[in-house]
């Protein structure tokens, strides 16, 4: 039973609880203590650590976001809710992520894949600006306790008083706090609260999301996003640490086909191509038990037809040279004596005495190699849960849910994820800055 109050602001104004001291709680924290004064925000964060993922992301550096200006084209590096983001990224987009950041003395910096960082190169740069936000805005801050619910309020708390009020687990000592919501917390303690941001990141499990279904809200499975596929005792791995650039990568049986570079490892293949395509497919390649085939075009210049049609071109400029020394597509070394090896093409064998059915099976395996997926592993840079709170229960212009009035969600807790790059932690910023917005005026119209 939950006995100790620990947060009773009656007549200071509102109060907002927000759950989880990570990206999106931070700066939905940060910017409505900052635009609201009266506004009484506390974090509380299950964890003895702050901002922890922003600390390891993009390996200490943290991937702020992404240099992606133009919102058709950022919504489309989220595999879900493109719908939905459209109009929160009209709202808080790249542009003002990064201006936010400037104002406040962090100037952030675009490398060559368009992944943003501060010019400091530390993680600790982001960690220590929203910090110093917090503490300027007194932003109250409770760690190592976790959030175990929250009970709702029926009434509207502006006629509180003249209609019969309803807690679940009613407990007439909090009835007489005036406050929407009692929010549970693991030490047997709770906090009374007007307003409540959910910002607890991504669960990988659905029943770690049982205390908000019992909100009303529905959620859509979670399933890892962004992983590597494992290739067990294939021997392609023993190419490992080979990247070919230019690839294009098709699911057998699936729609999904994406391009890019390709890195082989110890366990199968990884890179840009494998991480979109296992954003991409989060869900299709849950349901397949991550048991699939995948086509790799090693040439992705190239299809089938078009690589037939030059290749006898290609052949013949290179006619007098051995075939293991001349790899006229600018693949790695290793990769192109593997694929050699593969069609049983003999070593001293010059292009111009290739025979016909070693060169068909050379073409196909450049265009279309065929290869088992068992398995999948977590891709230890970046890694992101697809599902959550369902995003038709959800008003994209505020964060708040059309289920419970003055519950709010920002971050992972939603259904959106993005690819690699710095696109979940745009969405962090973007769905809390929203929410900031929309608490501190409904606080101003409420209180
Ligand atoms: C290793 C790694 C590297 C990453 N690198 C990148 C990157 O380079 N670029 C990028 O865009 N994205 C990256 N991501 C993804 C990105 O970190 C997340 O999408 C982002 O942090 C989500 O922010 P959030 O605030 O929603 O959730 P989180 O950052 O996960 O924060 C949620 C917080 O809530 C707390 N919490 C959970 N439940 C409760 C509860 N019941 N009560 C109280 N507190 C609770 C958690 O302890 C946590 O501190 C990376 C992820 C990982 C794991």
């Amino acid at each position: 039973m939950k006995t100790g109050i620990i947060h009773s602001v009656k007549g200071r104004g509102a109060t907002l609880v927000v759950i989880g001291g990570g990206a999106a709680g931070f700066f939905c924290a940060v910017n409505a203590a900052r635009l609201n004064p009266s506004l009484k925000v506390i974090i509380v964060e299950k964890t003895g650590k702050l901002l922890s993922k922003v600390k390891v992301s993009g390996g200490g550096r943290c991937n702020v976001t992404h240099a992606c200006f133009e919102i058709p084209d950022l919504v489309k590096k989220y595999p879900h809710g493109t719908n939905f983001l459209k109009k929160t990224f009209h709202q808080f987009n790249t542009s003002h992520c990064i201006q936010w950041f400037e104002e406040r003395g962090v100037k952030l910096k675009t490398e060559a894949d368009g992944r943003m960082f501060s010019i400091t190169n530390s993680s600790q740069t982001i960690i220590d600006c929203l910090m110093k936000e917090a503490n300027q805005y007194k932003v109250e801050i409770i760690m190592n306790t976790e959030v175990e619910g929250i009970e709702v309020r029926n009434s509207n708390p502006e006629i509180q008083g003249e209609e019969k009020v309803e807690f679940r687990n009613s407990n007439p000592e909090i009835l007489s706090e005036e406050k929407r919501f009692k929010v549970l917390l693991s030490n047997f303690k709770f906090i009374n609260s007007d307003f409540v941001l959910v910002a607890c990141g991504g669960y990988p499990k659905s029943s770690m999301f049982n205390w908000l279904k019992e909100l009303g809200h529905t959620i859509e499975e979670p399933v890892p996003s962004l992983f590597t596929f494992n290739m067990p005792s294939n021997p392609v791995t023993q190419l490992m640490g080979v990247v070919a650039e230019n690839t294009s990568v098709k699911v057998v049986g699936s729609k999904l086909c994406e391009e890019g570079p390709l890195l082989i490892t110890h366990w199968g293949m990884s890179g840009p191509v494998i991480l979109k395509l296992s954003a991409w497919g989060a869900r299709e390649h849950a349901n397949k038990n991550y048991h699939f085939n995948i086509l790799i075009n090693w040439v992705a210049l190239y299809n089938e037809q078009t690589l037939r049609e030059e290749w006898q071109e290609i052949r013949n400029k290179h006619s007098v040279q051995k075939i293991f020394n001349r790899n006229p597509f600018a693949l790695p070394n290793r990769l192109w004596i593997y694929l050699l090896d593969e069609c049983d093409i003999k070593q001293d064998i010059r292009w111009a005495d290739l025979g016909g059915k070693e060169q068909n099976k050379l073409i196909k395996n450049l265009t279309a190699q065929e290869f088992e997926v068992k398995g999948k592993t977590t891709f230890k840079e970046e890694f992101v849960t697809c599902g959550g709170i369902k995003l038709s229960e959800v008003d994209a212009i505020t964060m708040q849910s059309k289920i419970v009035t003055d519950l709010y969600f920002a971050g992972e807790i939603l259904d959106v994820d993005g690819i690699t790059g710095g696109f979940n932690f745009q969405h962090a910023w973007t769905s809390g800055w929203i929410a900031a917005q929309a608490i501190t005026k409904a606080a101003v119209i409420k209180y």
